[in-house]
């Protein structure tokens, strides 16, 4: 017998036939004599419809009261999938982010995990219940209601199946696995049966949202076994998220290609080139408490040099609103702004042993007439900063000129 977190997106309960076929997937394990905790995303579709109502009502509604908001799609899909279990005559008992005691910290939208008081569900589970529930959120100290992001039910699973110290963690689908780089984009990516913890960081920080990049970080702080599997098939093996790379069955020096279109480059140009210029370009973006990713300094001429960083999109004007105002303090020439960028990322940690994947990246994006405009590398990724017209060949090509569509060669 083993204690199972099963996790359910929302395009696997968009309707009442799925969510009666995830209430059968349920059954199955439970009949097999497993504990079950499912955890459950929103309808497909149903945040984005909340969060447009808000926004028709208020440019920048109270983010206290979007979570109140937009934590209503969960409690809706806990209660049917409660009922789909009940109704497969399973004993299933429904609980909200509160009911259980996801205890967040208070950052409204984008709040962090802190402590999950177990001992209900573990009682229910004890009692032979299979218990659902709400993905997504959490209360904060003084019991507000609290959102972890979107994709956060996700880390919701990963936090659940921490606590409890499951056995696995589940992740079911739209796709059956992690695979090479979005198969919705190429189709010729393949499913990697396993993939590294640290490789499935870098992917989904750098954009494949498969999975929250916060549950990895939970999977990999607390050593989770995780698996990605699709919703839609039965008995598939999907991917393993492993911790130990000596384990890899597949040992390809490149896993997967990540992207996104979630930046913003903002330019500084003409600034003078002395020490303390990078601080007080940069200093006023840090106060107003935004993220930056990628930074270049141009070598200077006549005294005089450019800087060019990236910020989330969602904080692009708020950003070159500040730059604005420090143009003159810093006597820069120019703030050039430009939000039509997409980040391509080339991840693996077979990276390390190798030398030369960058100029194989990077003479396969000039060969297509793909302009790079910033770069940056770590040890188990390149990632380049390009036009996002230009995106989803340079996804394809990177694909390509690293062998992706290839089996990969077994150990
Ligand atoms: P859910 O609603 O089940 O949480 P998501 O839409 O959040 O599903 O995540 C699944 C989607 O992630 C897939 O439909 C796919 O388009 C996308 N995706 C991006 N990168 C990858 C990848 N490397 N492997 C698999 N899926 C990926
Ligand atoms: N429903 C939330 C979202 O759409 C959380 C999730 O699906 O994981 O982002
Ligand atoms: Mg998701």
């Amino acid at each position: 017998m083993a204690l199972i977190v099963q996790k359910f997106g929302g395009t696997s309960v968009a309707t009442l036939e799925r969510i009666k076929n995830v209430a059968k997937r349920v059954a199955r394990f439970h009949a097999d004599g497993h504990q079950i905790v499912v955890v459950v995303s929103a309808m497909a579709g149903e945040t984005n419809r909340l969060l447009g109502l808000a926004r028709e009502l208020q440019a920048r509604p109270d983010p206290r009261e979007l979570d109140v908001l937009v934590s209503t799609g969960e409690q809706v899909t806990i209660a049917l999938t409660a009922m789909a279990l009940t109704e497969l005559g399973l004993r299933a008992r429904s609980y909200t982010g509160t009911q259980v005691k996801i205890l967040t910290d208070d950052a409204h939208t984008k709040a962090r995990i802190l402590n999950i008081d177990e001992a209900n569900l573990r009682a229910d589970l004890e009692d032979g219940y299979v218990v659902v529930v709400a993905g997504f959120q959490g209360a904060d100290a003084s019991n507000n209601i609290t959102t972890l992001g979107r994709g956060g039910s996700d880390t919701t699973a990963v936090a659940i199946a921490a606590a409890l110290k499951a056995d696995e963690c589940q992740i079911y689908t739209d796709v059956d696995g992690v695979y090479t780089t979005d198969p919705r984009i190429v189709e010729e990516a393949r499913r990697l049966k396993t993939i590294t913890f640290e490789e499935m960081l870098e992917m989904a920080s750098l954009g494949s949202k498969v999975l929250q990049i916060r549950s990895v970080e939970f999977a990999g702080k607390y050593r989770v076994p995780l698996r990605v599997l699709s919703s839609f098939e039965e008995g598939g093996e999907g991917t393993l998220i492993t911790f130990e790379e000596g384990t890899m069955m597949e040992r390809a020096i490149i896993s997967g290609i990540a992207f996104n279109k979630d930046e913003a480059k903002i330019t500084v140009l003409g600034v003078p080139d002395r020490p303390g210029i990078a601080y007080q370009i940069l200093g006023p973006v840090a106060d107003a408490n935004i993220d930056v990713d990628m930074i270049i300094q141009n070598v200077g001429v006549d005294g005089l040099t450019d800087f060019s960083f990236t910020v989330h999109r969602g904080d692009f004007h708020k950003a070159m609103e500040i730059l604005q105002q420090v143009q003159s303090h810093i006597c820069a020439r120019e703030v050039l702004g430009d939000d039509k960028i997409a980040k391509v990322s080339v991840v693996g940690v077979g990276m390390r042993s190798h030398v030369g994947i960058a100029s194989t990246a990077f003479r396969a994006l000039a060969e297509e007439g793909i302009n790079i405009q910033m770069i940056s590398t770590s040890e188990i990724k390149i990632s380049v900063v390009i036009d996002e017209k230009y995106m989803e060949l340079a996804v394809r090509v990177l694909h390509k000129v690293f062998e992706l569509d290839q089996p990969a060669e077994s150990v």
